[in-house]
């Protein structure tokens, strides 16, 4: 159903696909509510995750590949199926009880907490998002909110890894742009094309904005080679479910 990261303290969880009860390119875990799956499965499966972490209040972002985080509070708690009025890849908070959650399929997501001064994020960074810089400003929202950078802990979760990761010169452009050429090599067999490194830039990104490494853990796990257990975007070619990182204080 889901994993941990072991230098978290707070609830947390990168969910996979197992232990729901949806069918087909959703089985079985999938937590997308307009994917096309059934609502009736993707209620029960939240039932079942929300019962294991013992979670009743959630918050949600409408994901478009921005460089946004948004804060949000227990008036932002998401009722399943019914409209999200924002457009974030970013949410932090405050709030105690209000579980925070980003959904992936090949994209990375990252959870922050600073457990010290009671801030917490959740981060959504696809190579739109990485090249954007999102997690610097979702610590930065931390900061702002009371964090410290040196005391924030930050796990990034399953996601593509390095050698399943072709992409073409423009995101080789966009790493080098932010200084992260060396999170990018070529491909000796394609012309043209690239591997990127997207945990190991936000892992660049997270350092420079001042996360120690030390507080930084980086999952092995690549959804691609790992289609059996998470949803892989390219591995499906878009066909497919959505696992979720969440976190709550
Ligand atoms: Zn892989």
């Amino acid at each position: 159903m889901y994993t941990t990261s072991p230098n978290l303290t707070f609830t947390h969880a990168f969910t996979d696909r197992l232990g729901g009860v949806s069918e087909g390119i959703f089985a079985s875990l999938n937590l997308g509510e307009h994917l096309g799956d059934e609502e009736k499965c993707v209620r029960e499966n939240y039932r079942r995750l929300f019962e294991a972490l013992k979670i009743e209040r959630f918050a949600v972002t409408k994901q478009v590949h921005s460089d946004t985080v948004r804060e949000v509070t227990l008036s932002d708690a998401h009722e399943l199926y019914s409209p999200v009025p924002y457009e974030a890849d970013g949410l932090v908070t405050r709030e105690r009880g209000l579980a925070l959650m980003v959904f992936t399929a090949d994209c990375v997501p990252i959870l922050l907490e600073d457990s010290e001064h009671g801030v917490i994020a959740a981060v959504h960074a696809g190579w739109r998002g990485t090249v954007a810089e999102i997690a610097k400003n979702a610590v930065n929202s931390m900061v702002s909110l009371g964090a410290r950078s040196e005391n924030i802990r930050a796990a990034v979760g399953p996601a593509i890894g390095y050698e399943c990761f072709q992409v073409g010169a423009e995101v080789k452009d966009a790493l080098s742009a932010i200084g992260c050429d060396d999170r990018c090599r070529p491909d000796p067999e394609n012309e043209g094309k690239f591997y990127a490194d997207l945990k190991g830039a936000n892992r660049d990104i997270l350092i420079r904005s001042g996360v120690r490494p030390e507080n930084i853990r980086i999952s092995p796990v690549c959804t691609r080679c790992r289609h059996d257990k998470y949803w892989s975007h390219r591995y499906t070619d878009g066909k497919r479910g959505v696992q979720a990182s969440i976190i709550m204080m």
